[in-house]
């Protein structure tokens, strides 16, 4: 194996569809820079913003927390990690350990919002009734839990909130909007995405960063793994597409690259070109394509289902 391109040092990870060799030191120095280009090229975070970061526990969020807090804190943005405690008994503890000790040892305030506090049910209650269930818990939880990011960051005063969404996870939410008719969400993948009723920005600064480079990132970092899965993960299509795109990108290093590139050119031209148009829901007020939001429509139909517990 070829020396570090950047300093000569010992090699430990190659890009292959650059075909640049980097020592540890400087793969995680690339990191940390490329989530800054991100972040920078699409005007993510503006000097002086009060920066949320969505910290499930994961490898992933637990680095971009780290990252967030390198670059751009104390100094230049105050930062505040926010996570979401769905209510999984055994799943989510572990996680929230992960995510309240590294807050900690960087310094920062984390803040715990629960679906139970929010919705009034925990995910183990509302999938109490899956024989009857039409819906998948990720689709089900992932709405849930939009809402409940956009509400921790609301409480926590932020202007913006930043998930750790990577550019596998872009890539394959996007094929899947297409292969579901799912065309009016593909507004949600726009980097700059804003909406006139929400007053926090999402932005996602790993969306240019591969999976596996954010995986060596997290281990480079000493950064913990979760060893346990959400018992209700079911992800069917998504790991079809995950599994197809990895043999696509061994057979032909870099097309994931292209692929997110395409990707952000038909969004575009869709952000522009699309009515937007949204309603306020009838419940809550939030935003809707048909004046009952999403989480209205799904929390009614669990409050017809749940049994509640004590
Ligand atoms: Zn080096
Ligand atoms: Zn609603």
């Amino acid at each position: 194996m070829t020396e570090c391109t950047r300093c000569g040092g010992k090699p430990f990870y190659t890009r292959r569809y650059s075909g640049e060799t980097l020592c540890a030191s400087c793969f995680k120095d690339s990191i940390t820079d490329k989530a800054r280009r991100t972040v920078s090229k699409y005007q993510m975070i503006g000097t002086g913003e009060k920066v949320a970061v969505a910290v499930s526990g994961g490898k992933d969020s637990l680095s971009l927390l780290r990252v967030i807090s390198d670059v751009y804190g104390p100094r230049q943005n105050s930062i505040v990690a926010i996570s979401i405690d769905e209510g999984v008994a055994g799943y989510r503890d572990e996680a929230l350990d992960h995510a309240r000790s590294l807050s900690k040892e960087l310094g920062l305030e984390h803040i715990v919002l629960s679906y139970k506090e929010l919705f009034g049910f925990t995910l183990d209650e509302a999938l109490d009734w899956q024989d009857e269930r039409d819906i998948s818990s990720c689709s089900f939880c992932g709405v849930f839990r939009r809402r409940a990011i956009d509400e921790a960051a609301v409480r926590a005063k932020a202007t913006v909130v930043a998930t750790a969404h990577n550019l596998d996870d872009y890539v394959q939410t996007f094929l899947m909007n297409l292969m579901h008719g799912d065309v009016a969400r593909l507004a949600w993948l726009d980097p700059s995405y804003s909406d006139d009723t929400f007053p926090v920005r999402r932005v996602k600064p790993f969306m240019e960063i591969y999976e596996e480079e954010v995986a060596l990132f997290a281990y480079q970092s000493g950064l913990p793994f979760q060893s346990v899965n959400c018992p209700y993960m079911h992800e069917g299509l998504r790991s079809e597409v995950r599994d197809y795109l990895n043999t696509m990108e061994a057979n032909h290093p870099g097309i994931k690259n292209v692929l997110l590139s395409s990707s952000l050119d038909v969004i575009s031209h869709y952000a522009r070109t699309s009515d937007k148009k949204s309603v306020p829901c009838s419940s809550c007020g939030k935003p809707s394509s048909n004046g009952l939001c999403n989480v209205c429509r799904m929390k009614a139909t669990i409050e017809e289902h749940v049994k509640y517990g004590p």
